[in-house]
């Protein structure tokens, strides 16, 4: 059987490294919240078991409602589907031809070029600055005539820098209207920095932005998958179009309902993973060691050929992390006594 094209040179998505049975270590390798979920969740979670005979509301509707209302939003902008990355395909899917050409930081999320090759779109990768940190000049001076979508990650996944407001805005001011501007703020409750940019004011601003959001990372849902898009209602609506019937599942739908309703108990584990990060950065840093800035629940150690060997050592001492071969390695933020036992490892390592 012939298969596309596209799926012959498609980079492969390398899942983060999970612990072999019966050993223990701490996994920091796929940018989890490493607390389980709330008990209002589970309990939301167990009781819908109970219908699971039945297919889920198929546009999601109350979650919609519920995620309109928590952002002051048309619920008509709003689109559900079965993790941001998903939804992130629909967006693909709904917007871009064969051949036109997709815009996106690199190195950023692994799941891009994946997207949008399968989309049929060609990804324009533009290099990160020195920085670790987006080039939006370059990424706004990369765009042609046959631009689609331009991909911003913010915070930067894996490397942790947020986009700044005027960086965002003057990207917005320097592409056609009638290309579409990606906001990917997985991590956005995870965000200090008070000058970072804000996707939905620039939603707000622009009818060109989508913004995504998932329920993966500081809501701890990562195993539910879901996430959404805000968007204005045109474009939301060929997002609903593009998107997989059913494609957020019951429990998926009850769990993140109840989890917007724990908004204080959800800011309270942000709270202490922001504390968390800001220690591993200090430590790391007070050992001679070159980290960017992290505005997400992760930092980025710049290893270059020596990113495999360090997450095998890491592995070896009970810390999965993840490499990035060639180049460096992701530490996800995990519970303090993960971020002791890195920092006591790493202190008799050479730089
Ligand atoms: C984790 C992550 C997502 C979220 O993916 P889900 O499919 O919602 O779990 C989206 N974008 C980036 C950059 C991420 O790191």
């Amino acid at each position: 059987m012939p298969l596309r094209r596209a799926l012959a040179d498609l980079p492969p998505y390398v899942p983060g490294a999970r612990a072999a049975v019966g050993a223990a270590a701490y996994k920091l390798s796929s940018n989890e919240n490493p607390y389980p979920p709330l008990p209002s969740v589970v309990a939301a979670v167990a009781d819908a078991a109970a219908d699971l005979n039945r297919y889920p509301d198929m546009y999601a509707s109350e979650l919609v409602e519920a995620v309109a209302a928590h952002h002051g939003v048309d619920p008509a902008g709003v689109v559900a589907g079965c993790g941001s990355v998903a939804v992130l395909e629909h967006v693909l899917a709904a917007v871009c031809e064969p051949g036109d050409e997709v815009v996106l930081p690199w190195r950023s999320f692994e799941a891009y070029p994946i997207a949008v090759r399968l989309a049929g779109a060609q990804a324009v990768p533009v290099p990160l600055t020195p920085e670790a940190r987006l080039d939006l000049p370059a990424m706004a001076a990369a765009v042609t005539g046959r631009t689609r979508v331009v991909l911003v990650c913010t915070p930067n996944n894996p490397t942790g820098p947020a986009v700044r407001a005027p960086e965002l805005a003057a990207l917005l001011a320097a592409v056609p209207s009638d290309v579409l501007v990606a906001v990917d703020e997985a991590y956005v409750e995870f965000v200090r920095d008070p000058d970072a940019a804000d996707g939905l004011a620039a939603l707000r601003e622009h009818p060109n932005v989508v913004v995504l959001r998932t329920f993966s990372k500081a809501y701890g849902l990562a195993g539910l998958r879901v996430g959404y898009a805000l968007a204005r209602p045109r474009l939301a609506a060929g997002i609903r179009a593009a998107s997989t019937p059913f494609g957020v599942n019951a429990l998926a739908q009850v769990a993140a309902l109840a989890s917007l309703r724990a908004q204080g108990e959800m800011r309270t584990r942000v709270d202490a993973v922001v504390a968390e990060r800001a220690r591993l950065l200090a430590g790391l840093r007070a050992q001679g060691r070159t980290v960017p800035d992290s505005e997400a629940n992760f930092v980025w150690l710049p290893l270059g050929q020596g990113a495999a060997a360090f997450a095998s050592a890491a592995a070896a001492a009970g810390l999965l992390v993840r490499p990035f071969a060639g180049d460096g390695v992701r530490v996800s933020v995990g519970e303090p006594e993960a971020t002791d036992l890195l920092l006591s490892w790493t202190a008799d390592l050479p730089v």
